[in-house]
């Protein structure tokens, strides 16, 4: 066996005590807003059916074609780990017979996903999304209190230079016949595209709007535009989804170069990004996805949802580390083990935070310990009693075994 040491794959990374307890302040605020506003808790498996996410985010997409973790298992049976959260919730939505329920059902998330992407600062191939889902509602005001949402949740982390582009894909008959007069321009200028973009004409033209090379953008500009090609219906509710916002005093910025790289969007489709970030500006994003849960063998059922970056929030809050949760007792010994041992449990069963000293350091290396931890209280304990030192007070005092939760509960 070789001696090297073992890393954490490529694009993953550890979460240590320092960084969990900024993200479970994610998670609480998370937690807090949507609540607040009747979104359950819901957890998906970390894997799923390969087929769920290639018939849902779509075949041409890079999430299907080059960036989902899938493997045969042990039963011969095609799993991936999951590389977003909408198609696994709308799943188990049909599964569970949630359409029962009523209207709309409101679920959020805050899990990891996996995707083998180029692993850089920001991009991960393991990350983490806090994700809101609603369904059952056609209604622009669940598409503006669902942006307004996310808004809330990441100005409340603190993301700061936050940004809101906003479009809308219109429906899916609108959008067929736009992607026809998309490939047809694009074919006429194929001569000025990038290989990547000429190549996917027919597959994905959409994305061509997405290209960072300069001919394609200067074909792009010209293009037309899916904004213009909206029905009136679709461009009623895309209004009104605007008008909700402005009421709400959420800004944003309509970009009809907007796309996002999976295939169930319709309608509203909106991105977050932060001007605190570098290249990996995208902090969340979202949409409507009207006909998903139908595609999954669920009653038609219209559905609005977002999901924001864990990692990305924190990039873009840059807050400070928190300190430490502080520590009300430690308990110091000298061998007397089983008496320290007492002591530590009755002060846990009391509801204090406890710890004792394991690690054989001398009494002097003991109290430097517990002063690094924060400890108001020490106690010293021998085989026939205690000595509380209250750093607080700067006292010390004798107890006897059995009197200490009494002292300290007198204390002030
Ligand atoms: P998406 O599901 O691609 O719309 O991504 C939604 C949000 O998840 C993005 O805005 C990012 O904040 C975050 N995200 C997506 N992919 C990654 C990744 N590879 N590493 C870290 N965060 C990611």
């Amino acid at each position: 066996m070789s001696t090297q040491t073992l890393k954490a794959p490529r694009g993953t990374f550890d979460i240590l005590p320092d960084s969990a307890t900024r993200r479970e302040e994610v998670e609480r605020v998370a937690r807090e807003v949507l609540e607040a506003a009747g979104y359950g808790r819901i957890e998906t498996p970390a894997f799923e059916a390969t087929e769920l996410f290639s018939r849902t985010v779509g075949e041409a997409t890079d999430i299907v074609q080059k960036e989902m973790y899938t493997f045969p298992d042990a039963g011969g049976r095609s799993l991936t780990l999951r590389p977003e959260g909408t198609a696994p919730v709308c799943r188990a939505y049909v599964e569970h017979g949630m359409h029962k329920l009523p209207a709309p059902v409101k679920l959020y998330y805050v899990s990891s996903f996996f995707r083998y992407e180029r692993a850089q600062a920001g991009r991960y191939r393991q990350f983490w999304q806090v994700g809101a889902e609603a369904l059952g509602s056609h209604d622009p005001a669940i598409d503006a209190e669902s942006i307004v949402l996310a808004h809330t949740l990441l100005d409340r982390l603190g993301a700061r230079g936050l940004r809101l582009r906003l479009a809308s894909l219109g429906s899916p008959a609108a959008r067929s016949e736009y992607r026809v007069e998309l490939q047809t321009y694009l074919r006429g200028k194929s001569d000025d595209l990038s290989d990547e973009v000429r190549r996917r004409i027919e597959l994905n033209p959409l994305r061509a709007f997405d290209s960072d090379d300069p001919g394609t953008q200067r074909v792009m500009a010209g293009a037309p535009r899916l904004l213009d090609r909206l029905t009136p219906e679709d461009a009623d509710h895309f209004y009104e989804v605007q008008a909700l916002l402005m009421q709400a005093g959420v800004a944003f910025e309509i970009d009809p170069t907007l796309v996002r790289g999976l295939d169930y969007y319709t309608r509203t489709l909106f991105e977050f990004t932060s001007d605190a970030l570098g290249a990996q500006s995208g902090v969340g994003g979202g949409g409507r996805y009207d006909g998903l849960v139908a595609a999954l063998g669920g009653p038609p059922t219209p559905g609005i949802g977002w999901a924001a970056g864990v990692e990305r929030i924190l990039l873009a809050a840059d807050a400070p580390p928190s300190p430490p949760p502080a520590l009300d007792l430690f308990v110091a010994h000298d061998a007397a083990r089983s008496q320290a041992f007492g002591t530590l449990l009755e002060a846990r069963r009391a509801g204090l935070r406890a710890q004792m000293e394991t690690t054989g350091r001398s009494l002097k290396g003991q109290l430097k310990h517990a002063e690094r931890l924060g400890a108001r209280y020490v106690a010293i304990v021998a085989a026939d009693g205690i000595q509380l030192k209250d750093h607080r007070a700067a006292t010390q005092e004798p107890v006897a075994f059995g009197q200490l939760i009494e002292r300290l509960a007198a204390t002030p």
